[in-house]
């Protein structure tokens, strides 16, 4: 029995082992491009630091406890309630302007890609169905597949998307038969293939390691439909001062990727950049100045054939 155990540590030792190298593969070619634009990445926790992305990504501190840690944060009904303030982590007043901006990036994005009338959508990772409800249904989302782990904000996701409610002078609310609530993570998410005109991954990707973000947004293209765009809306660093860093979270075990960190991960995703915008720090869409910049990514493939 001990040595069957043994066993079964030593296959769990390995598969941890290979998947730190493949993060660490990926670290090192993102660290290879931004070696030519002069940045060498740093990373910092309130506890930690690191030298680089592939230092971090081989701290068994962190990777053996990464998704467990940040599940357990986001099912903690004490600091996470299943409200709109929940999910934005005590900013409840970011939902208007960040549902105004992404409408209009929606709106953009959608005609970039040759799309119009009703879509088929995925939201990852999506919390009470904030994004789902604000601002896929109510722009002519015909169904959407509403994916999210934390089985709280699973569960409240139903009766916020279907509570009736006028939202930025829009109606909202009532159509939860439109969606399906599925327990997927974004790194085990299998999507059948060609199923998506829009697939919106908000405030989330920063949870996954950087070997599954490129197996994630392998998996969200083969799910596109032709013509179909994912979008990616996140924090990430902006200026000098932060181009150059990432911080990881300890309480929900996330990484905030600078923005060079993270475009050199969508560039390695083989991703045409069709649209980018800043979520505006000026006007009455701004969001305050001392959080981190919050930038909208739409991104779509070539048919090159991958399936
Ligand atoms: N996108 C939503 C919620 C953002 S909060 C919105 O903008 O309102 C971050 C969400 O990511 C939480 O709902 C959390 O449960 C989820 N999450 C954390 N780790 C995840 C993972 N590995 N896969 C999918 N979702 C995850």
């Amino acid at each position: 029995m001990s040595a069957h155990l043994r066993n079964d540590d030593a296959a769990a030792d390995v598969e941890r082992n290979d998947e730190a190298a493949a993060d660490v593969d990926v670290a090192k070619r993102v660290e290879a491009m931004l070696r030519h634009e002069g940045l060498n990445l740093k990373g910092s926790s309130d506890t930690q630091a690191w030298a680089s992305p592939s230092e971090f990504w081989q701290d068994a501190s962190y990777r053996k406890t990464w998704y467990t840690k940040a599940i357990a944060y986001w099912e903690n009904n004490e600091e996470v309630p299943t409200t709109v303030d929940g999910v934005l982590g005590g900013f409840a007043s970011l939902d208007a302007p960040d549902v105004r901006a992404s409408r209009r990036f929606l709106g953009e994005a959608r005609k970039a890609a040759g799309q119009s009338g009703a879509f088929a959508a995925a939201d990852v990772a999506a919390g009470i169905g904030r994004v789902t409800k604000h601002v896929l249904l109510p722009f002519g989302a015909a169904s959407v597949d509403v994916l999210e782990p934390a089985r709280t904000l699973r569960e409240a996701a139903c009766a916020f998307v279907d509570a009736q409610d006028t939202v930025e002078g829009v109606e909202v609310g009532g159509s939860a038969a439109k969606c399906r609530f599925l327990a997927a993570p974004m790194q085990d998410w299998a999507p059948p293939s060609q199923k998506y005109d829009v697939i919106w991954a908000q405030w989330c990707v920063g949870h996954l390691t950087d070997s599954h973000f490129l197996r994630f947004l392998r998996r969200c293209r083969t799910a596109l439909k032709p013509g179909g765009i994912v979008v990616i809306k996140d924090n990430c660093g902006e200026s000098s001062s932060t181009d150059d860093c990432f911080e990881v979270d300890d309480a929900d075990r996330s990484i905030c990727r600078g923005r060079a960190y993270l475009e050199a991960l969508l560039a390695l995703s083989g991703a045409e950049l069709l649209c980018t915008a800043l979520q505006p720090v000026a006007g009455e869409d701004a969001f305050p100045a001392d959080i981190y910049p919050v930038r909208s990514y739409a991104l779509r493939w070539v048919d090159d054939g991958v399936t």
